[in-house]
């Protein structure tokens, strides 16, 4: 890394998806911007799941490009779509089919590459980013000033016009400045790992993200994401209590293959799989603040909200979030007024709150009596179709102006 200044325009925390799109968006808009990340690249995330709106902001960035052309060699899968199975009902949506505009595929991104990829490219437009290094504290005041370590513990001081929070889960900023708040949602607990997945299945449509639902408990789930080469992500989502009465006693690993017994069609399109990752288990991410900005600063992506993985919802906000702030910097170091509530955080949560209440309706098991219900009308389809591709800011649809009435009404329908 060349030397670090004193002074920059933007020191971003974290170099995920939403620190590496805002620090590529406002290097490309002319401000000096620091990457401050504490691990080093390649490193794993989980989260490979894109949604077609992601795509819309990797464009704005110029990076949608190099995305694509690295897709072969690091075994991006296309994404079409997202495919149910439940109770030995199968349901697919074609993102083709959507109503709102926009594209209609992606990626299924293995995300150690995919960030280094973003990271890499976002360093060849010229912003500055310092692997190795860990923010340890912040004084926020006209010029924030940030603390930083390297690994050998030496500290570092830089100052900067604005901070810009994206270290996700670690939600430095929330932490130092008391603004966590409970999620709505009940604790969750996700046990994960990378397979070879050695599908012979012809029927498999690995252009569709497959979520299947547990035989008797609704509200657990799994997910399988294909990549190109062979390989797949693999989880269960499910409240920690289930996980324990499986057993009490197992591994994660011995976990897993617990879970994937308990459903007979995984177990047999993955009865000649192989883990390929240690198998990791993360429970209560889900999460939430009390503001998502203040005196020159803002959280983007996880170190603002989580949600739940349930709708592949996470990068799509976190990059929305990093496109918000940096159209927004760019105004206020142009001298002109800004409000960060109408031009930040409202936008930013009207999307976000559609997505959480398609996530409640999950959980109550009422979008999955949607999802199975085949004879609902093609446009209804479209609308529903268009909210799974992540086109949660489409507010000429139905389906994100209203959604907990349309939801609604669409459930009578699909009882009667
Ligand atoms: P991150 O990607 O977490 O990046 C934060 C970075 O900050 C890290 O690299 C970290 O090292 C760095 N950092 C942390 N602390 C510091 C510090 N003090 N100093 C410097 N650097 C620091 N999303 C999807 O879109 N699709 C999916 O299929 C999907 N599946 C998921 C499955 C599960 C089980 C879970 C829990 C989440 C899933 N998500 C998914 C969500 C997704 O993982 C996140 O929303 C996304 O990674 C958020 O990106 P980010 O840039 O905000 O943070």
């Amino acid at each position: 890394m060349s030397e670090l200044n004193q002074q920059y325009d933007v020191v971003v925390i974290g170099a995920g998806p939403a620190g590496s799109l805002a620090a590529s968006l406002l290097t490309q808009k002319g401000f000096d911007v620091l990457v401050v990340e504490k691990q080093h690249f390649p490193r794993f995330s989980i989260g490979e799941s894109l949604l077609p709106q992601s795509m819309v902001y990797l464009a704005e960035a110029n990076l949608a490009q190099t995305v694509e052309k690295a897709a072969d060699d690091l075994a991006f899968q296309y994404k079409d779509g997202a495919a149910f199975y439940s109770k030995g009902q199968y349901s697919q949506f074609n993102f083709e089919q959507k109503f709102s505009s926009g594209p209609f595929s992606t990626f299924q991104v293995k995300r150690a590459d995919f960030d280094q990829l973003l990271a890499t490219e976002t360093k060849k437009q010229g912003a500055q980013f310092a692997f190795g290094y860990t923010v340890t504290d912040i004084k926020l005041n006209d010029k924030p000033i940030i603390d930083l370590n390297d690994e050998d513990d030496k500290i570092y001081q830089v100052s900067c016009r604005f901070v810009l929070d994206a270290s996700g889960f670690a939600r430095v900023l929330p932490r130092l400045l008391d603004l966590n708040t409970p999620s709505d949602f009940p604790v969750r607990s996700s046990i994960f790992c990378h397979i070879e997945d050695r599908i012979s299945d012809k029927n498999y449509d690995r252009n569709k993200i497959l979520i299947v639902t547990h035989p008797e408990n609704d509200d657990v789930w799994y997910w399988l994401i294909p990549f190109t080469d062979g390989t797949a992500s693999f989880g269960c989502v499910a409240e920690p209590s289930f996980f324990d009465q499986l057993s009490a006693e197992a591994n994660p690993e011995q976990l897993l293959d617990l879970c994937i017994e308990q459903s007979d069609h995984l177990a047999n399109l993955l009865n000649k799989s192989k883990k390929i990752t240690k198998v990791n288990q993360i429970t209560g991410y889900s999460a939430n603040v009390k503001q998502l900005y203040g005196e020159n600063y803002a959280l983007l992506g996880n170190a603002g909200e989580f949600l739940d993985p349930i709708f592949s919802s996470g990068v799509t906000i976190a990059f929305k979030s990093a496109s918000l702030a940096a159209n927004l910097l760019e105004k206020q170091f142009n001298g002109e007024k800004t409000d960060w509530q109408s031009e930040f955080a409202d936008p930013l949560q009207q999307g976000v709150s559609t997505f959480k209440t398609y996530v409640e309706s999950w959980y109550q098991g009422q979008f999955q009596k949607i999802i199975n219900f085949q004879q609902a009308p093609d446009n209804i389809r479209e609308m529903i179709c268009s909210v799974l591709a992540g086109y949660a800011w489409d507010l000429d649809n139905p389906f994100v102006n209203n959604p907990k009435r349309r939801l609604n009404v669409l459930e009578e329908l699909c009882t009667s």
